[in-house]
């Protein structure tokens, strides 16, 4: 019989919890519909669960009638997204996560300071494209897998910032190539790998070198998610697969395997995990061991529109 590793911290994090609270609770305080600009989180089924709730996911804001209540999602948007719905005179709630929101603000920083900024992330993402709009043209993106493409010209002072969801040695390691590049490479105050991010991956560290299989619950859309497998495979694990769902996991993945390690992203909710650790036990993986790196306690308080109002009496 095998056994299972299971990997803490893991699922959500603060700015996740924080975003899907504001959906639902506007839901109850304004009531349906409640527009939502892109994923609230990268998760097939909360998406699935807030739509059933009578929230409704668009795109762009065009797809938003006049008038009506629209949320920004824990990505973060760009300054012209929110200059159009100012425009439009949509009523918004802003549910970025302030980790993302502090990467924004140094863009602005550095960008003021006169600094050519590099910002190392996956430009389809959208919480690059977010952070992009801060200063545009003056931010170059570029892959952390390939920072020999990066667009900065050196002319003047250039300085980096990074993606809050990468994997933390990736980004280092292109660091170090960039400031082979540009010398003067000016770093960020604090690192913008998000404290939950880097739990999950070092969590994810120590299981991996003891398992055959790791098998992360996660959407593929979802940058964080896709990072604990890579981090999984690079710490020694045999094979790694990410799966939206148990029913998602191929029973031939556990052929020879004695050892399998779980973990999930952080827009992943806790359910989806017991799923699949029910999936495991079914097939003889019952002997389920918690391997714990650290406690989270962070929380964040929720934005202004939906904060609970004190009773002054
Ligand atoms: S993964 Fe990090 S940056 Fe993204 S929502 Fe969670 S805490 Fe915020």
């Amino acid at each position: 019989m095998g056994r299972v590793l299971i990997a803490a911290p893991r699922g959500y994090c603060a700015g996740v919890e924080r975003a899907i609270i504001t959906v639902k609770e506007a839901l109850r305080r304004f009531g349906p519909p409640v527009y939502v600009r892109k994923q609230i989180v990268h998760n097939t089924f909360v998406v699935d669960d807030l739509t059933e709730r009578g929230a409704i996911f668009v795109d762009e804001l065009g797809e938003v009638p006049d008038g009506s209540l629209v949320i920004f999602s824990a990505h973060g948007v760009s300054p012209a997204v929110k200059d159009e719905a100012g425009r439009r005179g949509l009523r918004t709630i802003d549910a970025t996560c302030p980790l993302v929101t502090k990467v924004h603000k140094e863009a602005v920083r550095m960008a003021e300071e006169g600094y050519e900024i590099v910002l190392i992330g996956h430009a389809e993402h959208e919480e690059v494209e977010g952070t992009l709009g801060e200063a545009p043209g003056r931010i170059h993106v570029v892959d952390p897998a390939r920072p020999e493409e990066v667009t900065a010209s050196g002319s003047g002072r250039v300085s980096w910032l990074s993606q809050t969801t990468l994997a933390v040695d990736e980004t280092m390691r292109a660091v170090a190539e960039l400031r082979e590049r540009f010398p003067g490479l000016a770093d960020p105050p604090s690192d913008d790998s998000c404290y939950a991010s880097q739990n999950r991956q070092e969590a994810v560290t120590l299981i991996a070198p003891r398992c055959e299989l790791v098998i992360v619950v996660g959407s593929a859309n979802s940058s964080n998610s896709q990072r604990l497998v890579e981090v999984a495979l690079n710490a020694g694990a045999s094979a790694a697969h990410l799966v939206d769902r148990a029913a998602h996991a191929d029973e031939e993945w556990l052929r020879g395997v004695e050892t399998v390690g779980v973990s999930s992203g952080a827009s992943v909710p806790e359910v989806l995990v017991a799923e699949l650790l029910a999936w495991l036990a079914a097939r003889g993986y019952a002997d389920v061991e918690p391997v714990t790196l650290t406690e989270e306690t962070l929380t964040f308080s929720l934005p202004p529109e939906i904060r609970p109002t004190r009773n002054p009496g």
